[in-house]
C-alpha cells in the first residue's frame, strides 16, 4: 500500500484486533436528533452514507439509549423489532463503502436522562439535569447491566460493527465513578475499586454477549474537569480494567457537561486535550481515539506524528464538511469548509431541542432536502455584497452553473467576518473566508471588489440577489457625535484609539465581543494551550484531580476599566448561545468588566456618559464609549430595484438585521441559491 505523501499517519490502516480500519479518521459520535426525527433512520442513512462515501474510516452514532430511563425521549434500542430501521443506517454506510465501519453509540444518560423516571447511583441532581435521579437498588443496578448487553446484541443484529459504550461526561458510567455522585456504601460505592465495578461489569457482559468478532470502543473521562473528579491513577486504573475485559479501542472524553471549562468551543486552541490520550496512550498499550477541536488534516496528522492518538476523531468538522476526509487525501485542503467551532448549528441546537446542523454548511441533516443539482436553466445573476450571504450564494448559484457577478464595495470579501474574527478566541473565522475565497475561484465567479454598486449599474442581469448587510445603529442621544464615542467598526479595526476607562453600549453579541477585545491583552488563548490552560485554571501536566482541583484560573487583562451596559434589566449575555454564553460571561467576570443593566442613557459630554441605573442618576466618568448598540438593515438597494421593476431577491442582514447571525444569513442564501 502506498504511502501519503502528506498525511501518511492519517491515511495508513490500524489493526484494531478485532478488525482493520483503511485510515485513521474517525466521524465522532453526535446526537443531531435525527434520532427522533420524522423519518430519521431514513435521513441518518443519507446523512452517515454521504461521509462514508467520502472517505472516513470509522463512524459512531449519536447516542442511543439502551432502555427508556437511559434517555426519555426519543429512540432506544431495547426491544428486537427496533433493530429494522437501524438496518437502513447500517445498509446504507456498508453499500456507500465496505470498508467503513460503523458502531453504534450506546448513550445511558443517568441523571441527564428527560424523564422523571431517570436513574444514578446516588440521589444527586446535575446542575444541568431537569430531574432529581433515582437512587439504584442492587436489582436495578443488574437490570442497567444487563440492557447494556441486550442493547449490543441488538447493535450487533442491526448490522454495526461495534458499539461504543460512553463511559464519560456526565452520563450514567461517569456518575458511578466519581464521589461527587456516588455516595454508595454498599459493592457499587465508596473504594474506587467498588466505583469502578459497574463500568468494568457493563463491558464484560457486553464482551460476553456480542463474542470476539465485534469492536467495542469505551469512552473514558480522560480528565472530566470536575473539582475533587478522577484522579489520573484512577484513570489509568479504568482504562486497564476494561481493556483486560476486552475493549478493543479506548476513546478518550474531556469534561462533564456540567464543569466550568469550554472544551471544544472556539477559544479552545486546536487539539489542545490531545496531550492527556498521549499519556494514557503509553500506559494502555490498545488503539487510542482522541479528539476536540482536530478541525483540519495538518492538525490530525500532527496529533498523530506526535504519539498523541491512534485515530483522530472529528465530529462537527464532518457536519461542516461531508467532504473533509476525500479532500484531504486528494490535497484539495484549501476547499475544506471548516468547522469553525461555533456550535451555533449543532450543540445549540441539540440542546434547545432542535434538529442539528451547521452554520458553514445548512446541508448537513438536512441531505435528503436540501440538495445543489445542476442547474436546467443557467441564468447571468447579481450578487451585491460579499458577505457570508452573498458569498454563500455566490458559490451555491456558481457551482450550479449560473453565471454569477459578485460585487463588493470593499477591497476584500468576507464582510462583518472580517471583524469577527479580530476578536480573540475567533480567529478560526479566518477559515470560512479562505473557503469562500478559494470556491470563488474555482467555480468561476467573477469577483468586483472595489465596487459600490447602485440600481442603474445592474441592469442587463436576469436576476438580481441583494447581500448588502447592515449598518450598525446610532441611537439617538444627546451627544452622540461627541469625540469620546467610537463605533464598534472602528473600535474592532483599531481605526480610533481606546482610552483607559471605557463603556460600551450594548450588550449583544458584538457588545461581548468588543469587551473581550479591549480587555484582553497578550496572545489570544486560542492560538496557545499555555495561555489557555493558565485562563481556564487547568494542569495538564500534573494532573491534579480532574485536571483542575486546586489550580486558580489567571488571566492578563488589557488594564482598562470597562462597563458594557444595557437598557433591558436582564442579566447581560442572555441572547449569547446556549452552550458558549457562559465562557463569554466568565471570561469578562475574570477580566474585572462590570456588567450593568437597566440602564437609560441620557447625555454624552466631557464628563462622559450621563445615565439613570434603574432609576438613580449615575455618571460614567469615561474616555471612550463604544457603540454596539444594535444594526439597522441596508435595503435601499433592494428597494430601488423593485421600483424600476427589476427582479430581485434579497439575503442576509439586508432582508432582516433583528436576531440576524450567520447562521440565518448563510442558510437563507443557501436554501435561495439551490432553487434560482
Ligand atoms: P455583511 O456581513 O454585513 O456583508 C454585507 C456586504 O455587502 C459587506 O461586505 C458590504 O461592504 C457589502 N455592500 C453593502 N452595500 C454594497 C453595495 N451597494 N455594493 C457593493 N457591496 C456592498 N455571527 C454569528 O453567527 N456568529 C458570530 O460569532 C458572530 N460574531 C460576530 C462578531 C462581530 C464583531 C461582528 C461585527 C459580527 C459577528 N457576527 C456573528 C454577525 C455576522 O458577521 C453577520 O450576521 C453576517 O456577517 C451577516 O452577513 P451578510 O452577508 O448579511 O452581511
Ligand atoms: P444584538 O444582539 O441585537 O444586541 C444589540 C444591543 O444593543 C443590545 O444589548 C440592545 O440592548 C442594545 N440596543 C438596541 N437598540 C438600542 C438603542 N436604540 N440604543 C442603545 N442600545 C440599544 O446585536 P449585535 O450585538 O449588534 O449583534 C448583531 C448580531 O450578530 C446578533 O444578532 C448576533 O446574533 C450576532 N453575533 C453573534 C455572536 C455570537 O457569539 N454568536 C457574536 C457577535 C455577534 P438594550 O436594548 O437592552 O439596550
Ligand atoms: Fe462547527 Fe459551528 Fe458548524 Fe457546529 S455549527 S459544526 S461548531 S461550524
Amino acid at each position: 500500500m502506498s504511502v501519503h505523501p502528506r498525511y501518511p499517519l492519517l491515511f495508513s490502516p490500524l489493526d484494531i484486533g478485532v478488525t482493520k480500519l483503511k485510515n485513521r479518521a474517525l466521524m465522532g459520535s453526535m446526537h443531531t436528533g435525527l434520532e427522533e426525527a420524522e423519518n430519521g433512520f431514513a435521513k441518518q442513512a443519507a446523512f452517515f452514507a454521504e461521509r462514508a462515501r467520502n472517505g472516513v474510516g470509522m463512524i459512531i452514532t449519536g447516542g442511543i439509549p439502551p432502555n427508556f430511563e437511559g434517555g426519555g425521549r426519543g429512540s432506544k434500542l431495547s426491544e428486537p423489532h427496533e433493530v429494522a430501521e437501524h438496518r437502513l443506517v447500517t445498509d446504507a454506510v456498508h453499500a456507500a463503502d465496505p470498508d467503513v465501519k460503523i458502531c453504534m453509540q450506546i448513550l445511558h444518560m443517568g441523571p441527564l436522562a428527560r424523564t422523571s423516571e431517570c436513574v444514578a447511583p446516588s440521589p444527586v441532581k446535575s446542575r444541568i439535569g431537569a430531574y432529581m435521579p433515582n437512587a439504584l437498588t442492587a436489582e436495578g443496578i443488574e437490570k442497567q447491566i444487563r440492557d447494556f448487553a441486550n442493547c449490543a446484541v441488538l447493535a450487533k443484529e442491526a448490522g454495526y460493527d461495534g458499539v461504543e459504550i460512553i463511559g464519560s461526561a456526565g452520563y450514567l458510567i461517569s456518575t458511578f465513578l466519581v464521589e461527587k455522585t456516588n455516595r454508595r456504601t454498599d459493592e457499587w460505592g465508596g473504594s474506587f475499586e467498588n466505583r469502578m465495578r459497574f463500568p468494568i461489569e457493563i463491558v464484560r457482559r457486553v464482551r460476553k454477549a456480542v463474542g470476539p468478532d465485534f469492536i467495542i470502543v469505551f469512552r473514558i473521562s480522560a480528565m472530566d474537569m470536575l473539582q475533587g473528579g478522577l484522579a489520573w491513577e484512577e484513570v489509568v486504573a479504568l482504562g486497564k480494567a476494561i481493556v483486560a475485559e476486552g475493549v478493543n479501542v479506548v476513546s478518550t472524553h474531556f469534561c462533564w457537561h456540567e464543569a466550568l471549562v469550554p472544551t471544544i468551543a472556539t477559544m479552545v486552541p486546536r487539539a489542545a486535550f490531545t496531550q492527556v490520550t498521549g499519556r494514557l496512550r503509553k500506559e494502555l498499550g490498545v488503539p487510542m481515539i482522541t479528539s476536540n477541536r482536530i478541525n483540519m488534516p495538518q492538525v490530525a496528522e500532527d496529533v498523530l506524528a506526535r504519539g498523541d492518538g491512534d485515530i483522530v476523531s472529528m465530529a462537527r468538522p464532518m457536519l461542516a464538511d461531508s467532504e473533509l476526509v476525500k479532500k484531504s487525501f486528494e490535497g484539495r485542503e484549501d476547499e475544506i469548509n471548516t468547522c469553525i467551532a461555533c456550535n451555533q448549528a449543532c450543540l445549540d441546537h441539540t440542546f434547545n431541542g432542535k434538529l442539528v446542523s451547521c452554520l458553514v454548511n445548512p446541508r448537513a441533516c438536512h441531505e435528503t432536502e436540501l440538495n445543489y443539482l445542476p442547474t436546467n436553466l443557467p441564468k447571468n445573476i447579481a450578487v451585491v455584497g460579499a458577505g457570508p450571504a452573498g458569498l454563500a450564494f455566490s458559490i451555491t448559484a456558481a457551482e450550479r452553473g449560473h453565471k454569477v457577478t459578485l460585487f463588493e464595495a470593499n477591497d476584500d470579501i468576507g464582510g462583518q467576518f472580517n471583524l469577527a474574527r479580530k476578536i480573540p478566541g475567533k480567529e478560526e473565522f479566518d477559515e470560512t473566508i479562505r473557503y469562500f475565497r478559494r470556491k470563488i475561484a474555482l467555480h468561476g465567479v467573477d469577483l468586483r471588489l472595489n465596487t459600490r454598486v447602485d440600481a442603474d449599474a445592474l441592469s442587463g442581469f436576469d436576476e438580481v440577489i441583494v447581500a448588502t448587510g447592515i449598518e450598525p445603529r446610532t441611537p439617538d442621544i444627546p451627544g452622540i457625535d461627541h469625540p469620546k464615542v467610537v463605533g464598534y467598526m472602528d473600535a474592532i479595526l483599531g481605526r480610533k484609539p481606546i482610552g483607559k476607562r471605557v463603556a460600551i453600549m450594548g450588550a449583544g453579541g458584538i457588545g461581548f465581543d468588543v469587551a473581550e477585545l479591549v480587555s484582553h491583552a497578550g496572545v489570544s488563548a486560542a492560538l496557545d494551550v499555555d495561555v489557555f490552560a493558565r485562563e481556564w485554571g487547568i494542569d495538564f501536566r500534573n494532573h491534579p484531580r480532574g485536571g483542575v482541583t486546586g489550580v486558580e484560573p489567571h488571566v492578563e487583562t488589557s488594564g482598562r476599566e470597562i462597563t458594557l451596559m444595557q437598557r433591558k434589566s436582564d442579566a447581560l449575555g442572555k441572547t449569547l448561545g446556549r452552550t458558549t454564553g457562559w465562557t463569554h460571561r466568565l471570561s469578562l467576570q475574570r477580566r474585572d468588566v462590570q456588567m450593568v443593566g437597566g440602564v437609560d442613557y441620557l447625555k454624552i459630554d466631557d464628563e462622559g456618559l450621563h445615565t439613570r441605573v434603574n432609576g438613580e442618576p449615575r455618571l460614567f466618568d469615561v474616555d471612550t464609549i463604544i457603540v454596539c448598540a444594535g444594526q439597522t438593515s441596508m435595503r435601499k438597494l433592494y428597494d430601488d430595484l423593485q421600483a424600476r421593476g427589476v427582479k430581485a431577491a434579497i439575503v442576509g442582514g439586508a432582508y432582516e438585521a433583528a436576531e440576524l447571525d450567520a447562521k440565518r444569513a448563510i442558510d437563507q442564501a443557501c436554501r435561495l441559491a439551490a432553487v434560482v
